[in-house]
């Protein structure tokens, strides 16, 4: 069975990111300099322009910020799964991350908690997703 839907561009400023996700882990980019913690990551701190930044394990824990229910297939691949969430999750640690919400309750508020579930798609490709605790 082929995985039809888009993927990650994966190259090698995010590559620990996707790396880890397949370990079930979910990282952010850290800078050292200055503490500040971001996803997607970027090539110098958006803070201080420090140019060697590294990367951090994060809770997995967060936040509903928003969410929709996509009811039209822009891919082929989502047809059978209509409708399906897609949500943004302010993560612990700060940062927002746009993702899955995997669980189909009516109206989940915002604002709820929620904790990050690993998706594998590929044999490559383990997508985080998030599901309300
Ligand atoms: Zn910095």
């Amino acid at each position: 069975m082929t995985y039809d839907k888009p993927l990650p561009n994966r190259d090698t400023l995010n590559q620990p990111f996707w790396a880890a996700a397949a370990q079930g882990r979910l990282l952010l980019q850290h800078c050292p300099a200055c503490g500040d913690r971001r996803f997607p990551p970027t090539p110098v701190c958006p803070q201080c322009l420090a140019g060697d930044q590294d990367w951090v394990e994060a809770s997995g824990q967060g936040t509903l910020e928003s969410w929709i229910d996509m009811h039209r297939a822009y891919w082929d691949g989502f047809k059978d799964e209509l409708p399906y969430r897609v949500c943004l999750v302010r993560l612990q640690e700060g940062p927002v991350m746009v993702s899955n919400l995997v669980d189909n309750a009516d109206n989940p508020r915002l604002g709820a908690s929620v904790r990050v579930v690993f998706d594998k798609v590929t044999d490559t490709v383990t997508l985080p997703k998030f599901t309300l605790t």
